[in-house]
């Protein structure tokens, strides 16, 4: 049979995420640390907000744009946020809905995009997909924004740097400092900024800072699902500023081909969502963090997370990949994700601790057995 896929399946691999959820289907009652998201149910009060909008018959199309009441309430947030005027805001169906909008409206084939190294994997295989290159700038060891890198991979074919702060993978929260520094580059050279901030609820030590209070002509990308325990109900929004009108109508219409708008009876839920004190949430992952650190810390090359919900180690000495250990640790019960899924190098694995502090526990002691083997 004539080979009937587009040749852009070609260039993506299947999420090597869910090849280790594949793999922990086939497990008993594995420690899994592998699940990107909350363990939580989103709150009562917020749920029922959304079951009210099913029953009241709020099941049909919104605006493209969104509920008009909700973007009112996410207009002066993004403004004292950014300082940003008149900001541009849209609802996307998840933040993937705003990367895929965002890609698309930008993205030319052969066009640069710059990505901090190691990085969420989405953004590899889209930018792929849509005939884009990926020029990774290594943030080992530290993963704190590399600079000096950033500045030396710009070149007149790069059309856009992408940030991601709080990070997944590495947890890592940058600082005011170098994201103004990048900021300077971008403005420079007048290439566009992508600030991913869906982990922005979780920052245990820093209060968040956004490249977009540098820079008016930064793409604000913000999600719900992380924050309420709602990832399956796909919120998430976008923001700039005026200056960025023109890529704001260029979204809004390919989410009008595409998306069509964000799911509706969700939307009606995210002002009472917004209005909830989540800090009990934020302080259970924050203990959970430190459960977790403090059980490795001696054991592996570990660096304590800032913020998100996630932890990258480096593998053991005695294990040549990351993968290697990945699949002795899936051996054992314990389900983490190689750090190939997210970088260019296999030296690092992640693991999400939002499971229970007893299966912590658990995890950290087989992991440590069999890293001193
Ligand atoms: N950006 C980052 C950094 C993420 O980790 C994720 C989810 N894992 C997303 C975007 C996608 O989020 P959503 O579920 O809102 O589409």
């Amino acid at each position: 049979m004539k080979n009937y896929l587009a040749e852009r399946t070609k260039v993506v691999d299947a999420s090597g995420i869910r090849k280790v959820f594949a793999l922990g289907a086939t497990l008993k009652d594995p420690v899994n640390f592998s699940i990107g998201q909350p363990d939580f149910d989103v709150p009562d009060p917020i749920k029922e907000v959304a079951i009210q909008a099913i029953r009241e018959g709020q099941n049909r199309y919104s605006q493209t744009a969104g509920e008009d009441s909700v973007l009112e309430m996410l207009r002066p947030r993004v403004k004292a946020e950014t300082g940003w005027n008149n900001p541009q805001v849209m609802l996307t169906s998840g933040v993937t809905g705003g990367l895929l909008l965002a890609f698309m409206a930008l993205i030319n084939p052969g066009d640069e995009v710059i990505i901090p190294d190691p990085y969420f994997v989405m953004y590899k295989h889209l930018v792929r997909m849509l005939g884009g290159k990926c020029v990774f700038v290594d943030c080992y060891p530290d993963f704190s924004l590399p600079v000096e890198k950033i500045a030396a991979a710009v070149t007149d074919k790069t059309k856009l740097i992408i940030l991601n702060s709080p990070n997944n993978p590495s947890g890592q929260v940058y600082s005011a400092q170098d994201l103004k520094a990048v900021a300077e580059i971008a403005q420079k050279r007048d290439i566009i900024l992508l600030s991913d901030e869906i982990y922005e609820m979780y920052n245990y030590e820093r209060s968040q800072v956004s490249a977009a209070t540098y820079y008016d002509k930064t793409v604000l990308l913000k999600g719900f699902g992380k924050s309420y325990g709602i990832t399956g109900w796909r919120m998430g929004y976008t923001a700039c500023s005026e200056t960025l009108k023109p890529l704001m109508e260029a979204m809004l219409m390919i989410q009008q081909y595409t998306f069509v708008c964000a799911p509706m009876p969700f939307q009606l839920a995210l002002p009472t969502a917004m209005g909830y004190d989540m800090s009990t949430y934020v302080q259970a992952y924050r203990n959970k963090r430190d459960l977790l650190y403090e059980g490795l810390k001696g054991t592996f090359n570990v660096r304590k997370p800032i913020g998100a919900f996630y932890m990258f180690p480096e593998k053991p000495e005695r294990y040549a990949t990351a993968t290697d250990f990945v699949k002795d640790a899936i051996a054992h019960n314990v389900l983490i994700i190689p750090g190939n899924v997210f970088s260019e190098r296999d030296t690092h694995f992640r693991m999400c601790f939002t499971t229970t502090e007893d299966k912590i526990r658990q995890g950290v002691e087989i992991l440590c057995q069999l890293a001193k083997g």
